[in-house]
């Protein structure tokens, strides 16, 4: 399959940007039977992807490939709310309908909530929210405040960043941040600057979306550098190794934020694979895919390993609110290799 990079490059719920990247890594002709034995016991952590907008087949894929938990950020949906009741609707199934759809499949589900950096320029819109927020952010699995930051960087994106920092400091939460993908460079290091004016500690704070032009300032500053691989362009999973080989394991993290649009829910276990045919080690591909997520976001205490996998993938009750994610007829296979629905 040869994409056009131009045609296929946008993942537009994360912006555009005109880094454009056209992937033709040998890894491309492994079948998806070889990564699943290169990377066979090892589980993986996915810190950013959007699992509304997935489907079953995704989550009994992901869980599959070694997928035991994730964070999923309070975001844009594709097009303008025009409402409250909107945000109040999609918070609400960040903590309740996606979280139980999650825990069917055994993985267990978090959030991060925040009023995302598109929508802070609807402004009486985006003051209405504020006051709800604090509303949510206590909520058990909330691991953050995010993803919020810059898109265009507007005067009213940097207000409600900074109003959202400052509820970050007085929830004692991490903050997710998205950096923008036009003039990233510059809103990420503005994005760095405004959070440690507001005396953010920088082990709390999470860049995402980082490449290779903004990884060292931002370690560099303390903060963890998050990097979302996206298929085909921008952040490739062959970049993303030679980001490791250069910068090591600490304070960098894996994602995919993978969404509504062009994106892959499968994005780390397979850049885990490429780690372990490009020979690197075992321990560091823990850390990048698994281990340093779970030491940022762990900091809201809302974190407990004894939650992940299997195990508790039937503690919660079959039914939320009375709804299954079972048809008429259906069962739920409780057997961890086999599919979820018989
Ligand atoms: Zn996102």
């Amino acid at each position: 399959m040869c994409l056009n990079p131009n045609e296929h490059s946008q993942n537009p719920s994360h912006f555009e940007d005109s880094d454009q990247q056209i992937a033709h890594p040998a890894h491309r002709d492994l079948a998806w039977a070889d990564y699943r034995e290169l990377i066979e016991g090892m589980t993986f952590f996915d810190p950013h992807i959007h699992m509304v907008s997935r489907t079953t087949d995704d989550y009994q894929a992901m869980r599959q490939a070694g997928i035991v938990a994730l964070i999923e950020p309070a975001f844009w949906v594709g097009q303008p709310r025009t409402g409250l009741s909107s945000f109040k609707d999609y918070y609400s199934s960040l903590v309740g309908w996606e979280r139980f759809r999650s825990s069917q499949f055994g993985i267990k589900h978090y959030c991060t909530m925040g009023l995302n950096s598109r929508e802070a320029n609807n402004e009486p819109l985006a003051e209405q929210v504020m006051e709800i927020l604090p509303l949510y952010i206590y909520k058990e699995g909330v691991v953050g405040v995010g993803e919020i930051g810059f898109d265009d960087q507007t005067p009213a994106e940097e207000k409600y960043f900074r109003l959202q920092l400052e509820l970050a400091k007085k929830a004692k939460l991490p903050v997710q941040i998205h950096t923008p993908h036009r003039d990233k460079k510059n809103g990420t290091e503005r994005s760095m600057a405004i959070a440690l004016e507001h005396g953010l500690d920088p082990s709390w704070v999470i860049v995402d979306h980082n490449n290779e032009e903004t990884v060292k300032r931002v370690l560099d500053q303390g903060f963890w550098a998050a990097f979302t691989i996206y298929p085909f362009t921008k952040m490739g999973n062959e970049r993303m190794v030679k980001v490791v080989e250069q910068y090591g394991p600490e304070r960098i993290m894996v994602n995919s934020a993978a969404d509504w649009g062009i994106s892959d829910p499968l994005a780390i276990p397979k850049t885990a694979a490429l780690m372990k045919m490009r020979g690197i080690p075992t321990e560091t591909i823990r850390k990048v895919t698994y281990q340093n997520a779970i030491d940022a976001f762990g900091k809201s205490g809302q974190i407990d390993l004894n939650d992940f996998g299997d195990d508790t993938s039937q503690q919660e009750a079959d039914k939320f609110h009375g709804n299954s994610i079972l048809r008429g007829g259906q069962q739920l296979n409780p057997s961890k290799d086999s599919l979820v629905i018989q």
